[in-house]
């Protein structure tokens, strides 16, 4: 019989729900400049250094006075730091203001530094109407799993997963999933004895 994903997918969303992203950020400026640096770098390593970069600049205004060089100085540790500084230079430049930060997926895509993913979990954070579904790395790697979805390209499994789930669900599933995989299903030993979806999932279930 196949999985009913709707339904099945529920459980995990309830243990997750609401459960901020691990990357700390006061407000939505801090959540974009906290996204655009962490992609391909971890959260962590975000969290250590952001509290020095927003206290040099605390909001998209100041952001968009900034020169290159200065972005250097506190992001040199971050992977690909010299896209990402041009990225979040170009990218204050535009919104100019806190205010005017974009809540839409076509908006937030629209900015430099920032893919679906990036904009999926920026809208969820905000707590706006989910338009995708996040799809991190560790999304990639749990899905199939699960059997919720195949391949390995991110693009392809988030439409799997639109296609799959409950629009009204989409913002916290792809979360909750990568919340899955941070803690229970990790890339070796994952703790399926302890893990809410071991009745369908079918890496499980293939023992
Ligand atoms: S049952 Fe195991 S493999 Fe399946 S999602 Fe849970 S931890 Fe991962």
């Amino acid at each position: 019989m196949p999985v009913n994903w709707k339904k099945e997918i529920l459980p995990l969303i309830n243990q997750y729900k609401g459960r901020k992203h691990p990357l700390e950020y006061g407000n939505f400026y801090e959540l974009i400049v906290a996204v655009v640096l962490s992609a391909q770098d971890s959260d962590r390593h975000i969290n250590k250094l952001a509290p020095s970069f927003f206290a040099s600049y605390p909001n998209m205004a100041a952001l968009a006075k900034a020169d290159a060089e200065s972005l250097h100085k506190l992001i040199s540790g971050v992977r690909n730091f010299a896209n990402k500084t041009k990225w979040l230079l170009a990218l204050a430049a535009e919104i100019k203001e806190n205010k005017n930060i974009p809540t839409t997926l076509e908006a937030l895509t629209a900015l430099p530094g920032i893919g679906r993913k990036s904009a999926n979990v920026i809208l969820r954070e905000m707590n706006l109407p989910a338009e995708g579904v996040i799809v991190d790395l560790h999304v990639v790697r749990v899905a199939p799993r699960l059997g919720i979805a195949q391949g390995t390209d991110p693009k392809k499994i988030e439409k799997q997963l639109m296609d799959t789930l409950d629009k009204k669900d989409w913002g916290e599933a792809g979360m909750a999933i990568s919340f899955l995989g941070r803690e229970i299903c990790r890339p070796t030993n994952p703790k399926c004895i302890e893990c809410v979806m071991n009745r369908v999932c079918g890496y499980y279930l293939a023992g």
